[in-house]
C-alpha cells in the first residue's frame, strides 16, 4: 500500500467541493474492502462525512467512488475532539500497519 491516494482528487458527494484527499479530514484509519482502500472522510466545507473508495480492480481497471454516510446523532464537540487526535503522523503509522 502506498500513499499516492492521498493526492487523488476527491469530490464531496454532498456539496461538490473537490480537493486532494489530504485536504479532507480523515475520521478513522483507512481499511481494505475487497480490492479497495476505503477512507472515512469529512468534508471541510459542509462538514458531512462519506466513504471514499479507491483501488485497482482484478482486471487492472482503476476505480474510485464515494459513498454517503447517514449522519449519526453525535454532538459536534465530540467529533472535533476526535479529529484533533488525527495527524499526518498518525496516518503514516496506520499506513505502515496496513502494509
Ligand atoms: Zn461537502
Amino acid at each position: 500500500m502506498n500513499v499516492t491516494w492521498l493526492r487523488q482528487v476527491v469530490m464531496c458527494p454532498y456539496c461538490s467541493f473537490s480537493a486532494e484527499v489530504s485536504n479532507f479530514k480523515l475520521r478513522r484509519a483507512p481499511w481494505k474492502f475487497r480490492f479497495y482502500t476505503v477512507s472515512y472522510l469529512q468534508c471541510l466545507k459542509c462538514g458531512c462525512s462519506f466513504n471514499y473508495y479507491t483501488g485497482t480492480s482484478p482486471g487492472g481497471k482503476r476505480c474510485e467512488f464515494t459513498s454517503r454516510i447517514k449522519p449519526r446523532p453525535t454532538s459536534r464537540r465530540t467529533i472535533k475532539t476526535k479529529d484533533r487526535a488525527v495527524s499526518l503522523i498518525t496516518l503514516e503509522k496506520w499506513l505502515k500497519v496496513a502494509q
